[in-house]
């Protein structure tokens, strides 16, 4: 038996290495710096305390969160393996205590924040040290194409390189696209890279569309009643709506936690105490919550509005269904979503040109995604340069609605955008547009003269609840383009295809209440 799995069996309790782990191990100890990457829950820990045990010296992580840390220490220590961390959540005499502990052997991990680096004190320290490996996860934080990017974590690079005690280096992230990949492998000098599967077959993923916001907290709330027994995370956009939907699923008689920025460091980590501990099932929380959270019975994960990014929304429904058991992911889109991430990018401190059209590249990529009719688990797959077989569990391949070819109504509307735009150049917001359509132009914008044009009353037999979510429908599977700051339709090339007649627009009838009624049944 190898030492590796001795460990794997003797420390971790675990009979065999999951897909990757072997491979990652074996090529940290051979003295590659390696990039690790898997899926959220596909097991990196073990890939780098299981080299950190066996080699000599001590091993450094560098991981972006003290509650983080927190929690892996004490694992570790659980697991009957010394390790500390060194953060700003500790004193001066404690910490002093502890790099002395560490110098002294004590420890074979110790856990620091990227910004410790660039105290010269600790530098110091470390350079003193006999330090065989530095360990940075989450490494994605480093590139800018991927989420999250962080400058500290640069600037700790850089000063890693200037050790003069060499340590070997590795890396983990579960964000794999080309782009990162190819920039962490440069910056870092990587000698070789593991990239494990990353389909996860025990994710049911599920898009829900067009939901009013009411009716996505309605469908939440159903939800979480009807799983009394399961643990899930439940992701809001905005600290606003995380309060709302706590204080709705109150009123139902259900304790949830709460987890967002505007709350003290104190209260967020009483929160994820309180979730990882059982104090209650239920967390509703921003983006801000959930990196390293090791809680591994997660049944579900449920998405009030759409993520960013295709990579941020992996990692957070990877969540889920850590222990390899059946869960449920529900994403509840709405068109609207996409304004809320544009007003994010618009507003966001960075505003470096470069910076933007990334991030507004990387939503158009989720946009198309949430749009899309074909199955989800493989769009994800491929979009991470993988290939695998329709996954038969998502929502797209158990959906047995029949598809209504919907091209002529689509016509419609896009010929009338073309026309009001002929008549008075600019582009027009869905509200008025669809007051066109129904012949319902406002008092206010008859100087428009859009009641003159062929289109005008064109879908007069439309309700405006039913024509709104039409026009929502062409936007988000990419018929119609949102753009400027009254959120203007414009016509995409899939668009001009429909009105050549050279494209059809199918499309599922999207039934509210069924929506919400299934969420009911569903247990
Ligand atoms: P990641 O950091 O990649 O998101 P973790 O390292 O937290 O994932 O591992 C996820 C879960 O899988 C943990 O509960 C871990 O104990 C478990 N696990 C890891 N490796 C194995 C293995 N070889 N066999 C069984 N379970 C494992
Ligand atoms: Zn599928």
């Amino acid at each position: 038996m190898t030492r590796t799995i001795e460990l794997l069996k003797s420390v971790y309790g675990y009979d065999k290495f999951r897909e990757g782990q072997e491979a990652i191990i074996d090529s940290v100890l051979s003295g590659n710096r390696t990039l690790g990457i898997m899926p959220t829950g596909g097991g990196k820990s073990l890939t780098y305390q299981i080299p950190a045990m066996l080699l000599p010296g001590c091993t450094m992580v560098i991981s972006p969160l003290i509650s983080l840390m927190k929690n892996q220490v004490d694992e570790l220590v659980a697991a009957g393996v010394s390790a500390t961390m060194i953060n700003s959540s500790l004193d001066f005499e404690e910490i002093k205590a502890r790099t002395y502990d560490i110098r002294r052997g004590v420890y074979k991990i110790f856990f620091v924040a990227p910004e410790r680096l660039e105290d010269a004190y600790f530098y110091q320290f470390i350079q003193s040290l006999d330090l065989s490996l530095v360990v940075i996860d989450e490494v994605h934080v480093l590139s800018q194409w991927g989420h999250d990017f962080r400058p500290s974590y640069l600037r700790a690079v850089g000063l890693i390189a200037g050790l003069a005690n060499h340590p070997n280096v590795m890396a983990l992230t579960a964000t794999a696209t080309e782009k990162v990949q190819a920039d962490l492998v440069k910056i870092l000098a990587i000698d070789k890279t593991v990239k494990t599967g990353f389909a996860r077959g025990n994710l049911a993923i599920k898009i829900e569309k067009g939901l009013s916001s009411g009716d996505k907290l309605k469908f939440v709330v159903a939800y979480v009643k009807n799983h009394p027994d399961d643990v899930g995370i439940i992701y809001a956009g905005t600290r606003k709506k995380v309060d709302e939907l706590a204080a709705l699923l109150a009123k139902s008689g259900i304790v949830s936690g709460r987890y967002h920025a505007g709350m003290s460091d104190v209260e967020r980590e009483a929160a994820q105490n309180g979730f990882l501990y059982d104090e209650f099932q239920v967390i509703i929380a921003t983006n801000a919550f959930g990196m390293g959270i090791n809680k591994t019975n997660v049944r579900y994960v449920i998405h009030l509005g759409m993520p960013g990014s295709i990579e941020a929304y992996y990692q957070e429904i990877g969540r889920a269904g850590r222990d390899g058991l059946p869960s449920e992911t529900i994403l509840l889109y709405s068109a609207r979503d996409i304004q809320l991430q544009r007003f994010f990018i618009d507003n966001a401190e960075n505003q470096d040109p470069s910076y933007r059209h990334r991030e507004l590249a990387k939503l158009q990529e989720m946009t198309a995604f949430s749009a899309t009719e074909a199955c989800l688990q493989r769009y994800i797959i491929q979009y991470f340069g993988e290939e695998m077989a329709p996954c038969g569990t998502c929502s797209t391949c158990t959906d047995t609605r029949e598809l209504t070819d919907m091209t002529v109504a689509a016509q419609k509307v896009l010929s009338n955008i073309v026309r009001m735009s002929q008549l008075r150049e600019g582009h027009y917001s869905r509200t008025q547009v669809v007051s066109v359509l129904r012949g319902k132009l406002a008092e206010k914008m008859r100087w428009t003269g859009f009641d003159t044009l062929s289109t005008y009353g064109l879908m007069s037999d439309w309700s405006v609840k039913k024509l709104n979510h039409f026009v929502d429908y062409l936007v988000a599977d990419g018929y119609l383009l949102v753009a400027g700051e009254y959120n203007g339709l414009s016509m995409s090339e899939k668009g001009v295809q429909v009105l050549k007649s050279e494209q059809q627009v199918m499309m599922r009838e999207i039934k509210v209440a069924e929506a919400i009624q299934k969420s009911v049944a569903s247990k």
